[in-house]
């Protein structure tokens, strides 16, 4: 059986010494969130994890959700550790005070959603789900909506899902065909299918508000003429309890390669009441605002994975005798040393660990910048928090997922054969984290996103904010002899990603192709510079708290080693990244589709 021991050390380190959040509370919600504060939260939120979600990861893997009588049943165990969740007032963590919620920073709901998902990812998106929902009423709701849903929401009484994909509309949302058709009295009738809506039906809370895209007819053709509607499936009585179904059933469950404790639903919409959430054709824009917050939940979930199948890997490499060191023996008394003894496998354990770690600075630095787009007094401030984070969305998304499988898949590995097989959980991980680079938008679309609409916005605003935040850390520490060789490989790194931002605006505009063939490498090599970032400056951090004899020396050494890792063995494919965007699109679309 796996085991999961929440990562406090580093979050601490993280939110107190590298990021110093106190340094943000002119931000109302940082003011409220004291260091003592944010420690008790941490440590209760890791309890919760370790002791009560993770223990049901991979039976309810194992069980999986059936459906009974058109009710989805979630596996054993899943309803009690539910209501310990609403009991600790979990989901109402980051929620607006004025509706219920405890007015903490997002920060600090995405380090609880690493926790929640390295320890149970199927029951994590539960409310993960909910979470994203009530983002989008908040922002787009009326005052009706609002006290109407996000009490009851915040409480996790009710949850929320999104529902946009239908069987033959995927990507291509222009291609929906659910109907919204008017009433008289302002409320539409919703009819059509969408398929693979995560959390669609359950048995956890006693409503679900589903928010579902859908075209009222005689609006404009295509992405333009889609509305956002708020559908819950009870209908909700004016006394605000629970009323009959409100035509929204469950076609069936989908069988799937993982995350098998989250039901995956076919959701049936027979005229149901839904009412307009944000305005008539503008769908798409409050749907983005769920997206981007599950965007970056979707981030976090590459590392929150990579997190749980490295602690496996690490136990079972001390444990694991085969083999001897090949600098000698290091287990003379025993018949052959621990396989940790093996480069080969260090190099695995320490790919995933930079790999972690640094995704984990990247996730909690997007954090902060989200709770200064929606607090900071400073316009100016918020605008360019606003930009960078935009910006900065796709790269995590779809850096980390990927990573996120790699990574679980080098955990894996580290276990030979045993990682194969079943009771070890490590193909669990495999499994589950496969579906992190394809929801929320594709992989490929967040690369495409990137360079077709995130570096032209504006007029290249939002890059060259990026650049001046990496060229400013590189010149105040140019002399810094702390940083060793940091420095010179994070500044050739940034040349590469500027050379291919050129490249990229002179070839790309000229043929598209030459833009869609590179989008993927250069996602990925902005990912490494912001990685190889945020890198240097923890390594400054770490080797500035040794100087001054604070904090705890094996814990910053091994920070101090890990950049170095990550400095000389993981940055360096950042050469090779900017020599597949210049190759150009020639051999990527060279053959005949039909010689495939
Ligand atoms: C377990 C699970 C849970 C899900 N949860 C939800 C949910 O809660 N709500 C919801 O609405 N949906 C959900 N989805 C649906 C998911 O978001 C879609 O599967 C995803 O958006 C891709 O759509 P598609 O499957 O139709 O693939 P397609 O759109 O058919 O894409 C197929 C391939 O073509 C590529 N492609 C397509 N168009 C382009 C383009 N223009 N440029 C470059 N490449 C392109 C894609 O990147 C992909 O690799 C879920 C799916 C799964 C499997």
């Amino acid at each position: 059986m796996p085991t999961y021991s929440a990562p406090v050390k580093d979050i601490k380190f993280l939110l107190h010494e590298y990021f110093n959040l106190q340094q943000y509370n002119n931000l109302p919600s940082f003011a409220e969130a004291t260091p003592d504060l944010i420690d008790a939260i941490l440590e209760e939120a890791a309890k919760v994890t370790e002791n009560v979600f993770q223990p049901l990861n991979l039976p309810g893997d194992e069980q999986g959700c059936r459906l009974e009588n058109g009710k989805v049943i979630t596996p054993d165990g899943f309803k009690e550790a539910y209501n310990q969740y609403v009991e600790g007032g979990w989901q109402g963590l980051t929620g607006d005070p004025e509706y219920g919620g405890q007015g903490m920073p997002q920060t600090l709901g995405l380090v609880l959603n690493e926790l929640m998902v390295s320890a149970n990812w199927g029951f994590a998106m539960y409310p993960g789900l909910t979470k994203g929902a009530t983002e989008s009423i908040h922002t787009w709701g009326t005052e009706e909506q609002k006290h109407k849903y996000l009490p009851k929401m915040y409480a996790a009484e009710w949850s929320g899902t999104m529902n946009l994909t239908e069987p033959h509309c995927g990507t291509d949302l222009g291609l929906l065909r659910t109907k919204a058709e008017p009433n008289d009295d302002g409320s539409y009738k919703i009819s059509g299918t969408k398929i693979f809506i995560s959390a669609g039906d359950h048995d956890l809370t006693e409503n679900v508000i589903h928010l579902v895209l859908a075209k009222i007819p005689g609006g404009p053709e295509g992405v333009k003429g889609i509305s956002l509607f708020i559908v819950p499936r009870n209908k909700i009585n004016d006394d605000g309890s629970i009323g009959d179904n409100n035509g929204v059933s469950v076609g069936s469950l989908e069988e799937k390669m993982g995350i098998h404790s989250n039901a995956t639903c076919v959701m049936n919409f027979d005229e149901a009441e839904g009412y307009l959430l944000g305005q008539e054709h503008k769908g798409m824009r409050a749907m983005f605002t769920m997206m981007n917050e599950a965007r970056l939940g979707v981030a976090i979930q590459g590392y929150a994975i990579a997190e749980v199948a490295q602690q496996n890997a690490a136990i079972y490499a001390n444990d694991r005798i085969q083999g001897r060191a090949l600098t000698g023996a290091k287990n003379p008394d025993a018949k052959a040393d621990p396989i940790i003894v093996h480069p080969d496998v260090r190099r695995m354990l320490m790919t995933n660990r930079a790999f972690i770690e640094g995704a984990r600075a990247m996730a909690i630095w997007a954090g902060i910048q989200v709770d200064i787009t929606r607090q900071h007094p400073d316009e100016a401030a918020k605008n360019k928090a606003e930009e960078l984070l935009a910006l900065i969305t796709p790269v995590l998304k779809s850096y980390m997922t990927d990573q996120g499988v790699e990574a679980a898949s080098r955990a894996l590995q580290c276990f030979g054969g045993h990682g194969y097989i079943r009771e070890w959980g490590m193909e669990q991980f495999l499994r589950d984290s496969r579906i992190a680079p394809i929801y929320e938008g594709t992989n490929g679309i967040q690369a495409m996103d990137l360079i077709g609409r995130k570096l032209p916005a504006n007029g290249g605003a939002a890059i060259r904010a990026y650049f001046e935040m990496i060229q400013t850390f590189i010149d105040a520490n140019k002399d810094n002899d702390a940083m060793g060789t940091y420095i010179p490989l994070l500044e050739k790194a940034l040349g590469r990603l500027q050379a291919a931002s050129m490249w990229l605006m002179q070839n790309g505009m000229a043929n598209p192709d030459n833009a869609g063939a590179a989008a993927h490498y250069y996602l990925n090599l902005m990912a490494l510079v912001t990685m190889g970032y945020f890198w240097a400056d923890m390594a400054r951090k770490a080797r500035e708290m040794l100087d001054a004899g604070e904090g705890d020396t094996a814990f910053l050494n091994n920070k101090l080693t890990t950049a170095d890792f990550f400095f000389h063995h993981i940055l360096p494919e950042t050469s090779a990244l900017k020599v597949k965007i210049e190759a150009g699109a020639d051999s990527v679309m060279g053959l005949d589709a039909g010689a495939f």
